[in-house]
């Protein structure tokens, strides 16, 4: 048992796995009753032991029916024994081994909540960081938190074969399907910009390179908007943010290896930049709130250098002396946050004249950072429901965005699309 870890809470979830499971064999009895017939009938126990073993390397025996339907739902009765709980240890083989005694108390499960998490997408964790995690944080609100994830990852997440191209296009859009860590790297390299990607429009600078996250809302602006589609194709990575683009994706069969938005991408950035000794330059936002971000980044990561902010107003703002301020500054990177699709035009103007290594699109980063605008819990981002919250918090503001522009996406993706394909 963990050290800090009050015994309570192995318990609780027993017990809820014991009430779930019995749920969902009485849901199930009359699929078991048929199995047990079919099994007599066919003169077989109806059912066998089969021995798997988990990512820890532990061997469990797990129930199956020898014959009928659902032959390995009887590993509820596994659940209802308490030998497997319902959300724990992989036992996908496909995942490797661990060796780590120290998370034996850990049962094996019925689903993996490593599994859950890296299809649900949440931020870069491995096999085993997922298990650690589960471990530290144990509580009965994170395990309800599973069996939510469990059953929105089966509804919304259920396709198989998926592939993991390196990049791939979504309604015209390229989008670069990146790690975070590989993001990360790309920003910070001192590399140019690749000639594919260079400026058509016959200046002689070199272009800084270009990276933009692609959400629902920009692929809404994009799809009727030739000129903001160009913007977003000329950059050198575009990265997918949100469950939105997530759903997109697997329109296409493809999974997508991480969720990387501006605000779960800072940290690791941050971190790379301190190491590398490289300055940020923040260009956007109402005044003061660059200020407050820049501040806040400071504070959470000692040593980073701001090499200098300005706010956002673009109509009070005279653009070549923007331009000769970031450069001035010397600032290894510079986020910019006006807005699609404002800032990736903006970018895009101004790429050959900025003497940054990297340029980055980052919407309303900045109101997150200073805190001006309160991030959504950590739940319901796992959730994808991001912006539910943003609407509630913004109501009339993000009212088409939100409310007519989800579901035009998702009718696109998935109904539209599948029309185009079938004719
Ligand atoms: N903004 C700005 N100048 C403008 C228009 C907008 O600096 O002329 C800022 C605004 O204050 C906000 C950000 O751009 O901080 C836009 O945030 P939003 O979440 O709407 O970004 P999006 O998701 O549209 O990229």
């Amino acid at each position: 048992m963990h050290k800090n870890q009050p015994s309570i809470q192995p318990k609780l979830e027993r017990l809820l796995d014991l009430a779930l499971a019995c749920v969902a064999m009485l849901m199930l009895s009359p699929v078991w009753l048929t199995n047990l017939l079919m099994s007599v009938w066919h003169h077989k126990l109806p059912l066998v032991m089969t021995v798997q073993q988990d990512v820890l390397g532990r061997e469990q025996r797990i129930y199956q029916w020898q014959r009928g339907f659902f032959p390995t739902s009887a590993a509820l009765l596994n659940v209802a024994s308490g030998s497997l709980s319902l959300f724990g240890v992989s036992l996908n083989s496909g995942f490797g081994s661990i060796a780590r005694v120290d998370l034996h108390d850990l049962k094996a499960g019925l689903y993996s909540i490593a599994e859950i998490q890296q299809r649900i997408g949440l931020i870069g964790l491995s096999v085993e960081q997922s298990m650690l995690h589960h471990q530290a944080q144990r509580s009965i609100g994170l395990y309800l938190n599973y069996i939510l994830k469990g059953l929105f990852c089966s509804l919304l997440y259920r396709t198989t074969d998926l592939r993991a191209p390196a990049s791939f296009t979504l309604f015209g859009i390229r989008i670069d399907n990146f790690r975070m860590a590989q993001a990360v790297d790309l920003i910070c390299a001192d590399t140019p910009d690749t000639p594919d990607t260079g400026s058509p429009d016959g200046l002689s600078g070199r272009p800084c390179k270009v990276v933009n996250f692609i959400n629902v809302n920009s692929i809404n602006l994009a799809y009727s908007n030739r000129a903001f589609k160009n913007a977003l194709n000329r950059a050198n990575c575009t990265l997918a943010d949100g469950s939105g683009v997530r759903l997109g994706a697997r329109s296409m069969q493809v999974q997508l290896k991480d969720n990387i938005n501006g605000t779960d991408l800072m940290p690791m950035l941050c971190a790379e930049l301190v190491a590398r000794k490289l300055s940020l330059y923040l260009f956007g936002s109402a005044p003061g709130v660059a200020q407050k971000a820049a501040d806040a980044l400071k504070a959470s990561h000692p040593g980073l250098i701001i090499a200098g902010v300005q706010h956002g107003r673009l109509t009070e703002l005279d653009n070549d002396q923007v331009v000769a301020a970031i450069n001035a500054s010397q600032a290894d990177v510079c986020l910019v946050a006006l807005g699609s699709p404002v800032q990736e035009h903006w970018i895009m103007a101004n790429r050959t004249r900025l003497e940054v290594r990297t340029a980055i699109a980052v919407g309303g980063l900045f109101d997150f950072l200073s805190g001006n605008i309160p991030r959504a819990p950590l739940w319901m981002r796992e959730l994808g429901l991001e912006w539910v919250f943003r609407l509630i918090q913004e109501p009339r503001v993000k009212f088409t965005r939100y409310v007519i522009g989800n579901p035009l996406f998702l009718w696109r993706a998935f109904v539209l699309k599948k029309s185009q394909a079938d004719s």
